[in-house]
């Protein structure tokens, strides 16, 4: 694609890598087919080649954002699966960021979006905040049904208080704590410990802990690591986010580590990306070696894991999340690790697609997320699963609530490998007897 950005745009380096990265696109369209927006609303401006189109032009012309821009690129879940299927490598997910980046500066929202937006990022980054913000949300979802009308303001928030959990598991606090390796110490590792999955869903952590260390590998969570900016990163709060970078890289470089572990493939990610993000930064050497250090906790237990329980005779559906499929590039291990465990994996049809989670995208584009959930929940329930599992917090939650248990993969494999049986499986056997998940 040929662009016409000025020199003096181009001395820019973040105008730079965009203009190389425009260049790279042969618009040859291959990436519309697999775009779940595109697949969805059928408009070629919410697809990856049009809204390409409309980051180009807005950057070129150097002008602030306007309404077409905004509505379009807000849509974009950021799944990038566009990046899987692209032949020509464009790096879409830095192209974008950057237009959020300047969308954020440029353009000024309607009040009740910036105020959602705002208390977004000021409570799901903060696991206490997060767990008092669930906790009221729990009281709201019983009145969820008197939210007048069908308003974007009232649909989003009838969303927020559905993601409230039924019942709050108890708080869980993992800043400063070390995890002893159990027998001979063979490894030494630190865990991004989360944030919403810390409020949601502790036992993720509590099942990774416990089978890391099993697995002769000590586990530390330094104090002073917290969100990995992820959240605030894809609303386009690049202050917000560098600081968030520079916060993890600093404590993570203190101790002597093999590896970040990071079982939300969402953050995975981003810490990966901590290279890219600080290349401009007196930390970037730092941020280069902690992106190169950070492993999915699929990619790490890959060479190590070995069961320990006998088969248990269960069907598991395998949701690959967006984020670890497409942004890591990450397909084979988790399958390769639950078959391994004993357990017969089944994928749905078009495992490519996003299940409409996207960070807060289900909360701030609840009709497009809803239908995205419903197509996930029924390719997956076509297979007759007795679970579903994935590697992400925001997947689990989104596909939650349907007949069948979501679990962390990693709770599955802790399970095999001689720790406790998932929750969720117990009390969904207590609701369904029956069920062969026993
Ligand atoms: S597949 Fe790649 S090169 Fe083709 S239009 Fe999409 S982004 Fe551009
Ligand atoms: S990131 Fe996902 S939603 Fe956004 S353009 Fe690419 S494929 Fe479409």
């Amino acid at each position: 694609m040929q662009t016409s950005f000025t020199e003096a745009q181009l001395a820019d380096p973040e105008i730079a890598v965009a203009n190389t990265i425009l260049r790279s696109c042969v618009h040859c369209g291959f990436c519309t087919a697999t775009c779940p927006t595109f697949v969805t609303l059928g408009d070629e401006l919410d697809s990856p080649r049009g809204r390409i189109y409309l980051i180009k032009d807005m950057l070129e012309n150097n002008r602030p954002a306007g309404d077409q821009e905004v509505l379009h690129i807000d849509r974009c879940l950021s799944c990038l699966s566009c990046m899987t299927t692209c032949p020509s490598g464009v790096n879409y997910m830095h192209l974008v960021d950057h237009a959020r980046v300047h969308i954020e500066n440029t353009y000024k929202r309607p009040l009740t979006d910036r105020l959602i937006r705002d208390s977004l990022a000021r409570i799901l980054p903060y696991p206490k905040r997060m767990r008092a913000a669930l906790g009221l949300a729990r009281l709201g979802k019983n009145v969820a049904f008197l939210l007048p009308g069908q308003s974007m303001l009232a649909k989003r928030l009838r969303a927020m208080l559905n993601l409230a959990p039924a019942k709050l598991p108890p708080a869980q606090s993992l800043g400063g704590t070390v995890h002893k390796a159990i027998g001979e110490t063979k490894g030494r590792v630190a865990l991004l410990a989360g944030c919403a999955q810390q409020a949601i869903a502790p036992s993720i952590n509590t099942a990774t802990i416990s089978l890391l260390n099993r697995l002769g590998i000590e586990v530390i969570i330094p104090a002073a690591a917290g969100c990995c900016g992820a959240l605030v990163h894809h609303m386009g709060r690049h202050d917000e986010a560098l600081a968030a970078a520079r916060r993890n890289v600093a404590a993570w470089s203190a101790e002597n580590l093999d590896a970040i572990i990071i079982n939300t493939s969402g953050c995975g990610t981003v810490v990966k990306d901590y290279g890219f993000l600080l290349c401009n930064d007196p930390m970037a050497a730092q941020a280069a070696e902690i992106s190169a250090k950070a492993k999915d906790i699929s990619e790490y237990l890959l060479k190590i894991y070995e069961p320990t329980a006998p088969a248990p005779g269960i069907t598991v559906a395998y949701h690959a999340a967006c984020s670890l499929q497409h942004g890591q590039q990450i397909s084979a291990p988790p399958k390769l690790l639950l078959r391994k465990a004993g357990f017969t994996v089944v994928e749905p049809k078009d495992p490519h697609l996003c299940c409409g989670s996207a960070g807060t995208y289900n909360i701030m584009q609840p009709d497009i997320a809803a239908s995205l959930r419903r197509r996930k929940l029924d390719t997956l329930k076509a297979k007759a699963p007795d679970v579903i599992a994935a590697g992400n917090i925001g997947c689990l939650t989104q596909l939650a609530g349907d007949g069948i248990p979501t679990v962390h993969m990693v709770e599955l494999l802790d399970w095999m490998a001689g720790g406790n049986k998932p929750a969720a499986l117990s009390s969904h056997h207590a609701r369904e007897s029956g069920n062969l998940i026993g």
